[in-house]
C-alpha cells in the first residue's frame, strides 16, 4: 500500500562517464553505483525492527572477532543495516525475480543481503539468515578482482559458463560457522535480544545436515592426522576467508582419491545423499563403489 517506490529505475543506471579509466576503474565505478542503489530502500521494503538493526552491527562484530581469532590478516567488510533489505513477495519479485525460491541470498557487487519477509519470519530465523549471508560477503570480498570475471565465494567457485564447484561444502562451512557464532554467543542473544533460549536449536538452520557431515569429516581427519578436530576445523575455516585450500588434500587423504570430487555433488539432486553415504561408509571398497555411482555421468 504505502511501498516505496525505488529510486533510481535499473534500466536507467547511470551511464559509465567517458574518461580514460582503466578497465579497473570502470569496474570500481561500477560498484559503487550499484552499492548506492542498495543504501536505499528497494520496492517492497519492509522496515527491519530495532532488534534487527542492532543485531546487524552485532553480526559485524561477531565476525570480526571470529576473522581475528583466525589470524586472518584483511579488512573486514561491515555491512551496513541499510544494505540489509527485508522485502515484500512483490518486492522480492522484482528484485530477485519468479523463479527465485530461496528464503534469502547476497549480492557480493552490491555488498546487500535480500531477504523473502514470508519465508523468513520471526526474528531468530531472520538474525540467523543475516549472519548467514554476511559471512558469504565477508568471504566473497576477499577474491573479487576486476580483472577476474570468474566468481569466487569462499570455497564455491563459478566459472563463466556458469558452472559452480564445491556450491555445497561451502554451504556446509558457512552454515558451520553461523551456527558456532549463534550458540557462543547465546547470552548475548538473550541479553541484548530477549530471545528466549529454547528456541535457539538445529531447525533453525537450512543447511544443518550438511553440517553435520561436515563434523564427520572433521572427525576422520582428525583421527587420521593425529590432529585435534579444533586444529583441523579452524584450517577449514581459514580456508573460507584466505582463500588457502591446501588443507582439502587431508580429506582425500583421509577417504581416498574422489573424495574432493564426490564432495561437490553435495546438494546437487538426486546424488547428495549419496555423498552422505560416502563419507559415513567406513570400508574402503563400498565407498568406492559409492564413489563410482556418484561420478558416472549420466546421459542427460
Ligand atoms: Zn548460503
Amino acid at each position: 500500500m504505502s511501498e516505496k517506490q525505488p529510486t533510481s529505475n535499473p534500466e536507467e543506471e547511470p551511464k559509465i562517464p567517458q574518461i580514460e579509466s582503466s578497465p579497473e576503474e570502470i569496474g570500481k565505478l561500477r560498484i559503487l553505483q550499484i552499492r548506492e542503489k542498495y543504501l536505499q530502500p528497494l520496492e517492497g521494503e519492509i522496515e527491519k525492527t530495532p532488534e534487527e538493526v542492532r543485531f546487524i552491527t552485532k553480526a559485524n562484530e561477531w565476525i570480526e572477532q571470529e576473522l581475528k581469532e583466525l589470524q586472518i590478516d584483511t579488512r573486514p567488510t561491515r555491512i551496513k543495516p541499510e544494505q540489509v533489505h527485508i522485502l515484500s513477495d512483490a518486492g522480492w519479485e522484482t528484485e530477485a525475480g519468479w523463479g527465485n525460491h530461496d528464503d534469502a541470498y547476497n549480492k557480493a557487487y552490491g555488498n546487500t543481503i535480500i531477504i523473502h519477509s514470508e519465508r523468513v519470519q520471526g526474528q531468530l530465523e531472520r538474525m540467523a539468515i543475516i549472519l548467514h549471508e554476511a559471512i558469504h560477503l565477508q568471504s566473497h570480498h576477499k577474491f573479487r578482482t576486476n580483472e577476474d570475471p570468474s566468481y569466487r565465494d569462499g570455497y564455491m567457485a563459478e566459472n563463466q559458463s556458469h558452472e559452480t564447484s564445491f556450491e555445497g561444502f561451502n554451504e556446509a562451512v558457512v552454515e558451520g560457522l553461523t551456527m558456532h557464532l549463534m550458540y557462543n554467543h547465546e547470552k548475548e542473544l538473550e541479553s541484548e535480544f530477549k530471545i528466549d533460549l529454547e528456541n535457539l536449536n538445529d531447525n533453525l538452520f537450512n543447511y544443518r545436515n550438511y553440517v553435520d557431515l561436515l563434523s564427520l569429516i572433521v572427525t576422520d581427519v582428525a583421527k587420521k592426522k593425529g590432529e585435534s578436530m579444533e586444529v583441523v576445523r579452524d584450517k577449514i575455516l581459514r580456508g573460507l576467508f584466505s582463500g588457502e585450500t591446501i588443507h582439502l588434500q587431508d580429506i582425500e587423504e583421509t577417504y581416498g582419491r574422489t573424495a574432493l570430487q564426490v564432495i561437490n555433488y553435495l546438494g546437487v539432486e538426486g546424488k547428495s545423499q549419496k555423498v552422505f553415504n560416502f563419507f559415513s561408509e567406513k570400508d574402503d571398497d563400498k565407498r568406492n563403489i559409492i564413489a563410482e555411482e556418484i561420478l558416472k555421468k549420466t546421459s542427460q
